[in-house]
């Protein structure tokens, strides 16, 4: 019998895998793909996630996750009227396969027992703890008081527990040699509803030019990527030499009021899978916070799944009101983020 089962090695299951390892407690960490683990991202540390992770795993992040250039100076917005607002702040450049598995890394050197390869197919609430069916080689089952669900944005056990399907947005970004006329070291996100049904967006990463758009309907999304790369073509200058990959990812779609899921029986849940995404798609900060604040009232009040619920709701509030806030922000900037323009 576990203590807890964590489902997925991402910032959320890690930061809480650790956090429990730490405290004594004997978890399970399963992680359904091969570590490390690809996992699309612009791979932006912002100021608050470099300091969780010298709060939570004792140390600064590793040179070698981090790509060129390594230092990531803020973000620049252009909102759907055209406007644009900078906000400068210290962050760095990471590859997430590299970051996510070393914070994994880090879990386990605590303590926790790492399985990848291993997906969670199903639970089953028994009498005061859960048997977890699990899929690697072979299909079998393992117990736990508690299950901490981090499965990320597509989470096919919380599709087993609840009902209701969460709203996804549709990520596209492409990798390119070539050149553009703005400077490497910034976020560029781009609300101008020509160009995405959501968020579209500039990076650099190792030399190549991230261009990405997000969009509700993704058979729209050929027709907002050439508008995009029209529209940096003649405002910046853009060249492509060569699109060296390109893919499309999910991430969920946060509406007015940020709603969050913390629980289903003795189901716990962290990171994107709960809710906690920050805007233009920022959610390793809010991952760790989660998973940290989860694994932390499960460590108090182990003995009781109401009060561990209670006491992860009352920990996560600033997080939620800093999300509401920031979600507000943006709504601010484009109609989109306030829903105003939805079908
Ligand atoms: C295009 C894009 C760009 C982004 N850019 C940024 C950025 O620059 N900065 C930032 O902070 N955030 C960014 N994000 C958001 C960020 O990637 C996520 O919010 C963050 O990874 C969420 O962490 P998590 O631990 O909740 O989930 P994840 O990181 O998704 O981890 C979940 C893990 O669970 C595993 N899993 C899923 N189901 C199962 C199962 N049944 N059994 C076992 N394992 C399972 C998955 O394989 C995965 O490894 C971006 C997202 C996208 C799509």
């Amino acid at each position: 019998m576990y203590d807890c089962i964590i489902i997925g090695a991402g910032p959320a299951g890690s930061t809480a895998a650790k956090t429990l390892a730490d405290k004594g407690f004997k978890v399970l960490l399963v992680e359904k793909f091969k570590l490390p683990r690809y996992k699309s991202c612009s791979g932006v540390l912002i100021k608050k996630s470099m300091d969780l992770v010298k709060l939570y795993f004792g140390e600064s992040t590793p040179q070698f996750t981090m790509c060129a250039p390594t230092e990531n100076r803020g973000m620049i917005f252009t909102t759907d009227k055209g406007k644009e607002y900078r906000f400068e702040q210290e962050g760095l450049n990471v590859w997430r396969s590299s970051f996510d598995n070393w914070l994994t890394t880090k879990a386990a050197e605590s303590g926790a027992e790492v399985r990848d390869g291993t997906a969670a197919i199903d639970r089953k609430e028994q009498d005061g703890y859960v048997t977890v069916t699990l899929h690697g080689e072979k299909t079998y089952t393992e117990d736990a008081r508690y299950v901490l669900d981090c499965e990320g944005v597509v989470g096919s056990l919380k599709r087993k527990i609840l009902s209701k399907p969460q709203g996804y947005i549709t990520t596209f970004q492409t990798f390119n040699k070539g050149t553009v006329d703005l400077d490497y070291h910034y976020f560029y996100a781009y609300l101008q509803p020509e160009l995405s049904e959501y968020d579209a967006w500039f990076n650099v990463k190792d030399n190549l030019l991230v261009l990405g758009v997000s969009v509700k309907d993704p058979s729209q999304i050929a027709g907002y990527y050439a508008r995009f790369l029209a529209c940096m073509k003649e405002l910046h200058g853009l060249r492509i030499d060569e699109e060296t990959k390109s893919e499309k990812w999910l991430m969920p779609h946060i509406r007015p009021g940020c709603a969050v899921q913390y629980r289903a029986g003795r189901v716990f849940f962290a990171g994107e899978i709960a809710g906690f995404l920050n805007p233009m798609g920022e959610g390793i900060s809010a991952g760790m916070e989660s998973g940290h604040c989860l694994a932390c009232a499960v460590a108090k009040h182990f003995d009781d799944a109401d009060m561990i619920c209670a006491d992860y709701r009352q920990s996560t509030a600033t997080l939620k009101t800093y999300m509401e806030r920031q979600w507000g922000f943006v709504a601010g900037m484009a109609d989109t983020f306030a829903e105003k323009k939805l079908k």
